[in-house]
């Protein structure tokens, strides 16, 4: 089938035909979180557009090598210059490393829940330290950082130049961003201000640090995902994607990084996720308009009426090119679940659909349709519209309206299946949708029981009820409007 995929390249700016460094293998690298707290709806966006990324190139035939990082140190908070998981440390008065696999169990989790798919190599900023202090000898002794006061900077000047345009992918130009950056804490260290940490000393109340040439520090955010892209993809690999916050300055500095020490342009085609939104407005934890999986999955927030599973919601971020802003709100929710019940409906009859000697609609052209939207720069809600169309003739078929002969049947019901299952990855939730009605019936069935008890005065039997669903991690809590229950 056709084979011609196209990509939109952050770098270039325009859609170019894809071609990877070595033919039929790919090298994608994809920004993870950073684990201190839990993942929240946009970054799980972020992650199921790059999923579906590694689906579809996987379905074309590629061998795909996905590596996708943990950020589990150097990730400085932007005002107080804290490293975030140190932070949380401090503040919980835990162990860095509890604060570090907390949250990224909660992260696979929820990645498990909305059917992603593991990347190949998942590694980590704490596990590549060595490699980190290695890479930036390299570019200390290229003549493109400088040592002050046990801190390594680079230098964005001089890079710029003799070696690259920094600001090339961002769109900045470093006049200007020089004339507009404000004074913050370290500065005075710099000779510039745009210049950024390859390695920072670590003040004696920083917990996370270790031993490097230039004394007690730890690594500048940047370095990890260039010496880890660089470890495993080679100094250029194909694909590069993060969401739209990080172009500036993460993936910049990247560039700068990748480019001084080794040469080359580390990537041929960056990509960026655009962000999702809550009923209009940016999601965003400090302001309360935030909404974290598990509340949208059990139901239990303030902002929805009732739950929507797993299924649902990757349905409905599918429905939103991955380039586009995409706005969460009851409405679209429900309008995602009308159209993936239907959706599941029309599969289901799929291979039931009685056959003719002759089709009355072109198979092919539809299937091709399922291939052009996808080779699209991955236009997911083209694809979605189009397998409505399988939809419809399929209801069509199904009333006597239409028919199909038994070879475009087969056709059809490989080439939906395919599409909906491995490329859009809703496969898991078609059983998981009846599963999570049933659950939530049967929790509903236990808090109504419990209720009884209390009106009987069968405490033993309430606290019974209470106790053995904290065990299995259901807290129930007794409020005005009733009882609800939550996952620990
Ligand atoms: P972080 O854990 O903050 O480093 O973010 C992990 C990934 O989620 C990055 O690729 C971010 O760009 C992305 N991300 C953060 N916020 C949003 C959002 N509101 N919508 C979509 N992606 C986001
Ligand atoms: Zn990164």
């Amino acid at each position: 089938m056709n084979k011609e995929l196209k990509i939109y390249n952050s770098l270039t700016k325009q859609k170019e035909i894809f071609k990877p460094l070595v033919e039929g293998h790919v090298g994608m690298y994809v920004c993870g979180p950073t684990v201190y707290s839990n993942v929240h709806l946009g970054n799980v966006r972020t992650f199921i557009s790059f999923d579906v990324i590694y689906r579809y190139l996987k379905f074309l035939g590629y061998k795909v090598r996905y590596v996708r990082n943990i950020t589990d140190a150097g990730h400085l908070e932007d005002d107080t210059q804290e490293d975030k998981i140190s932070k949380k440390a401090r503040l919980e008065k835990l162990e860095p490393m509890e604060i570090v696999q907390q949250y990224t169990i909660d992260f696979h989790k929820v990645l498990d829940l909305v059917n992603n798919l593991p990347p190949d190599i998942e590694p980590t900023a704490t596990g590549h330290i060595i490699e980190q202090i290695e890479t930036t000898k390299d570019i200390l002794n290229k003549g493109y950082a400088y040592e002050s006061n046990g801190s390594i900077y680079f230098d964005v000047v001089k890079y710029n130049n003799e070696i690259d345009k920094y600001g090339k992918l961002s769109g900045r130009n470093i006049d200007e961003m020089i004339a507009n950056t404000r004074e913050l804490e370290g500065q005075d260290e710099k000779r510039n201000p745009q210049d950024f940490a390859l390695w920072k000393k670590a003040k004696p109340q920083h917990i996370m640090r270790w031993p490097s040439p230039w004394g007690e520090g730890f690594p500048g955010w940047h370095m990890e995902c260039t010496v880890m892209s660089t470890k495993y993809l080679g100094e250029q690999f194909d694909i590069h994607g993060g969401g739209m916050d990080l172009k500036f300055p993460h993936h910049e500095c990247e560039i700068a990084q990748g480019k001084t020490a080794n040469g080359v342009d580390p990537v041929k085609y960056w990509m960026h996720a655009n962000m999702l939104t809550l009923n209009g407005q940016k999601m965003s934890k400090s302001t309360g308009n935030h909404l974290l999986p598990n509340e949208i999955f059990s139901g239990n927030n303030d902002k929805l009426s009732k739950a929507y599973s797993p299924a649902v919601v990757r349905f409905f971020m599918l429905q939103a090119h991955y380039r586009n802003i995409l706005d969460l709100s009851e409405d679209a929710l429900q309008a995602a679940e009308k159209g993936y019940k239907r959706m599941m409906e029309a599969i289901k009859l799929l291979d039931k659909l009685p056959v003719s000697d002759n089709s009355s609609f072109d198979i092919n052209e539809l299937i091709t349709g399922f291939y052009t939207a996808m080779n699209d720069d991955f236009n997911t809600p083209i694809l979605i519209a189009n397998l409505f169309e399988a939809v419809k003739y399929i209801n069509q078929i199904n009333d006597g309206k239409a028919t199909i002969s038994q070879a475009d049947k087969e056709k059809l019901s490989k080439a939906v299946k395919d599409f909906t299952f491995d490329v859009l990855g809703l496969h898991k939730e078609l059983q998981e949708t009846g599963h999570n009605q049933a659950f939530d019936k049967t929790i509903q069935l236990l808090i109504e029981l419990r209720n009884q008890a209390r009106a009987d005065k069968n405490w033993a039997l309430s606290d019974k009820i209470r106790d053995e669903l904290a065990k299995f991690g259901i807290i129930l809590k007794d409020g005005k409007g009733g009882t609800t229950y939550s996952f620990k």
